[in-house]
């Protein structure tokens, strides 16, 4: 399917006015995240459908952010949207301690999904309660209180989850999570143990590792928790070797290995999950996003058998009033059928291959200020630098500049809705582009560099 079969009628002068009156509302009464709010000055978006968005002027743009990485599928898919107005009319709303079908669907299609012994699913509303329940698990599990994650990583803005997050948005935030604990991750191209090859940092990253893990005290440690591929971080891809040591470290010590799959799960990286690549088997995998495209709030943690064996006979302290909601099961029930009917997993995996690869490595080739081009399917990273060989980032950790603000607003002048970090322009289409659009979309980046 392309993205022209669900093309939204033109957008009108009523919709610019009535987006208009909206941006004054907004900027009078809405609170936006992580932002300064009077510095702040937000896209109105008047329409979406497919992989474009239209702004508060009409103009249309090429989504290549698929908004913060989660509309896997694009905007309004119809058969997502038949499933919520159906349910809608069915039944809106259950609290969770009682059976709804569209939830028991969700559960078995998700479990379906991931590998052999991990069966069963609680939901939550988002990638950082998930987050949150699952080290909650871990630690009910093991009865220790330690968690391990890694620097550059991004793991949810609620307490818990900021605190194990490895990015700048912990600084503000960081009340000192107890029992929280930061190690370096392999990332090679800017490697802290010095690699000069992914052999050489899955080495020396493992070898860390494992110094860290006698350090702390592996009888103290509850979990180890981890994006499989890092997102917001810089997407960069584990080194060969990095997650099998990881998972046999994890395991000698009796540690649980949550796999966070908020944002590379459900397609993103060209298979269903970016475990999958490397055939990994956490104790305990989050999500949200992908899983419906976010057309309605959901997230949930998959849990191995042995840590729900658990809670067989002694009650998990720990729930939420929403918990597998009816529209957003059903808009996740609806989302996977239609990601399995449609083959956007390997259409996914093409794109990576055969146009998102090559042409940014073309690009690369054109333009200096590109340092690196990495990715995998549908989530790929150009890094920017100010010279090649010192590797000095276009704009500092957790910062912008200049440049990259002038980068972001080239592209969206060029028609095109970026995802853009510090000195970093993520390419994170959603999985069914349009091979002509996403072409369109690189075209446009090309000639704002
Ligand atoms: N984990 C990862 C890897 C994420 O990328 C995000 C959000 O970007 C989260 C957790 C938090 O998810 P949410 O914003 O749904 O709470």
């Amino acid at each position: 399917m392309t993205t022209e079969t669900r093309t939204a009628a033109a957008v009108s002068p009523a919709d610019i006015e009535n987006g208009r009156r909206a941006y004054e509302l907004d900027r009078a009464h809405v609170f936006h995240s992580w932002q300064a709010q009077a510095l702040f000055e937000p896209m109105t978006v008047l329409a979406a459908s497919g992989s474009h968005v239209w702004d508060g002027k009409g103009n249309r743009l090429i989504d290549l952010s698929s908004q913060l990485v989660n509309t896997n599928i694009g905007h309004q898919h119809p058969a997502v949207v038949a499933a919520i107005q159906e349910q809608a009319g069915r039944l809106c709303t259950i609290a969770p301690q009682h059976v709804n079908d569209m939830r028991s669907e969700a559960a078995r299609l998700v479990s379906e999904l991931t590998p052999q012994g991990l069966d069963t699913v609680f939901f939550t509303n988002g990638g950082a309660d998930a987050n949150e329940h699952a080290i909650r698990m871990a630690r009910l599990h093991t009865g220790r209180q330690k968690v391990l994650s890694a620097y550059r990583s991004y793991h949810g803005g609620t307490q818990l989850a900021v605190n194990v997050t490895g990015d700048p948005r912990r600084f503000a935030n960081d009340y000192f999570g107890e029992g929280v604990v930061h190690f370096m991750p392999a990332y090679t191209y800017r490697s802290y143990f010095g690699s000069t090859t992914e052999e050489e940092e899955s080495e020396r990253a493992l070898r860390h590792l494992e110094d860290m893990i006698l350090l702390e005290g592996p009888q103290n440690i509850a979990a180890l928790i981890l994006e499989t591929i890092p997102g917001t971080a810089g997407i960069y891809l584990p080194p060969p070797g990095y997650l099998a040591g990881v998972r046999e470290l994890t395991r000698r010590h009796g540690i649980v290995l949550i796999a966070d799959e908020v944002m590379a799960g459900f397609g993103r990286s060209g298979a269903w999950f970016a475990f999958d690549h490397w055939d990994l088997t956490p104790d305990l995998i989050t999500f949200a996003k992908g899983i419906n495209s976010g057309y309605v709030p959901l997230g949930g943690v998959v849990i191995s058998d042995e840590i729900a064996a658990t809670f067989d006979e002694r009650a998990y302290p720990g729930g939420l009033t929403y918990s597998g909601h009816p529209l957003a099961c059903a808009a996740a029930v609806a989302t996977i059928t239609a990601m399995r009917e449609e083959g956007m997993i390997e259409n996914a995996a093409r794109l990576g291959r055969e146009v998102i690869g090559p042409r940014l490595r073309e690009i690369a080739e054109r333009h200096p200020s590109v340092g690196e081009v990495r990715g995998i399917g549908c989530f790929w990273a150009v890094e920017l630098v100010k010279n090649r060989e010192t590797r000095e980032p276009l704009a500092p950790y957790g910062g912008s500049s200049p440049a990259m603000t002038e980068l972001t607003k080239a592209l969206k002048d060029g028609g095109v809705l970026p995802f853009v970090n510090f000195n970093r322009v993520h390419v994170v289409p959603p999985l069914n582009i349009a091979d002509d659009d996403l072409l369109a979309g690189l075209a446009v980046l090309d000639e704002a560099l």
